[in-house]
């Protein structure tokens, strides 16, 4: 059998390297023009048939194993936050205002880094692997959806059609050294909602000549609160969260308009159905009571990532053999987090496991999006090792 972990092990100089320079660049969703340049320029110089602009600026090498099979997919996301970079490494971001800080620049060199690996071992492969590159993973940037979904649209699942997803995410909320690899739910399921609320304005000392659109913006965001508490089934996750309200300019003037932007998070289409039945209903029923006229404008971001149990057995096999000494993790870990991988392995049976890295003594624990965000780059090893591995051990 191969020795993954010492091939990731000696290709680390490789990983940090191309790690450190998509993180001195980071690019946003949707605009990852140099960082897909230079996955492309090293997918094809490994001998990739490498397809570009698939989902705008995404990037598939296609790797044809040597013995018939399945399709393998495997996807490592791209894009950078528009934060800005508090980490003071000698790495950090020069373009102000964008950063690396969900650790997407570690996934695209662990990604170039397992091409290389299983190019190398391209003739004990049954099968053939499409390494996706995708854009955008945290939100749409502007565009219509998502970069995942942008990709779907553009083919990326057939031509040969895909039989099987694995992606990965290092997790800073646990150790390096720590390996989940379990199936079932894994991300929870996730909408935008954007409310407008009319009322009519007038004078901030006449409120009976006006319809009070703050009045009915408060009413709503409280009755919310009832659906997670008083509609759900406790035992199933579920959030609604409103996340910004925008009304009025002056402490005089009662204003026009309201406007409230938020996000639902639930994991199974029974829990969603309900939760969006009764945001329906009190949003309307609130409005209404209140003279107020509503526009809701609901958007579905992500279905849930849902872990095929076989994929997932699989992958937690590979896990074992190539850390002997780890106990892997496979117990349920949940998170109401969102990943658009949700909408792939919705399609394709998969599996999405995490690599710990955080290092307490490194003082590499800031969370994923903060402005200090930095991981142990030894986790690329880890996540080097096991997704070649598990790849491998898929197309055996
Ligand atoms: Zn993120
Ligand atoms: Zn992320």
């Amino acid at each position: 059998m191969s020795d993954f972990l010492k091939e990731a092990q000696d290709l680390f100089p490789y990983t940090q390297a191309m790690r450190r320079d998509f993180h001195i660049h980071p690019e946003l969703g949707f605009q990852e023009i140099r960082t897909s340049g230079i996955v492309a320029k090293e997918l094809e110089e490994l001998g990739l048939e490498v397809t570009k602009g698939v989902g705008k600026t995404g990037v598939v090498g296609y790797l044809d194993g040597a013995k018939p099979g399945p399709t393998l997919l495997l996807r490592f996301d791209m894009d950078a936050l528009p934060i800005h970079e508090e980490t003071g490494a000698e790495y950090s971001s020069t373009n102000p205002g964008v950063m690396h800080a969900c650790g997407h620049d570690g996934h695209t060199a662990i990604g170039l880094t397992v091409a290389k690996i299983l190019t190398k071992h391209k003739d004990q492969l049954s099968g053939n692997v499409k390494f996706c590159f995708q854009p955008s993973e945290e939100g749409t940037n502007g565009e219509e959806v998502g970069g995942n979904l942008m990709m779907i649209r553009d083919g990326v699942l057939e031509n040969p059609k895909v039989e099987k997803t694995l992606s990965l995410h290092l997790w800073n909320s646990q150790p390096l050294g720590w390996i989940h690899a379990g199936g079932g739910p894994m991300m929870a399921g996730a909408e935008a909602f954007t409310l407008k609320l009319t009322g009519k304005g007038g004078h901030g000392a006449a409120p009976d000549s006006t319809i009070d659109p703050i009045v009915c913006a408060a009413q709503i965001v409280t009755a919310l609160q009832t659906v997670v508490a008083r509609n759900v089934n406790p035992l199933k996750p579920a959030v609604i969260s409103v996340t910004s309200i925008q009304s009025g300019k002056a402490f005089n003037v009662i204003p026009q308009t309201a406007e409230l932007l938020g996000t639902i998070r639930t994991f199974d289409e029974e829990t969603r159905a309900l939760v969006l039945k009764r945001f329906e209903e009190i949003v309307r029923g609130i409005s209404a009571s209140m003279n107020c006229e509503v526009e809701i404008a609901l958007q579905q971001v992500t279905a849930p990532v849902i872990n095929n149990p076989e994929v997932a057995t699989s992958v937690a096999k590979s896990a074992k053999q190539v850390f002997p000494q780890t106990e892997i993790a496979s117990q349920t870990y949940l998170t109401m987090g969102a990943e658009d991988m949700g909408w792939m392995q919705e399609k394709v049976d998969g599996c999405y496991f995490y690599i710990g890295s955080a290092n307490a003594e490194k003082n590499l624990t800031y969370g994923h999006h903060h402005p200090k965000f930095d991981f142990d780059e030894q986790a690329l090893i880890n996540g080097v090792a096991l997704m070649s591995a598990a790849a491998a051990d898929l197309l055996k």
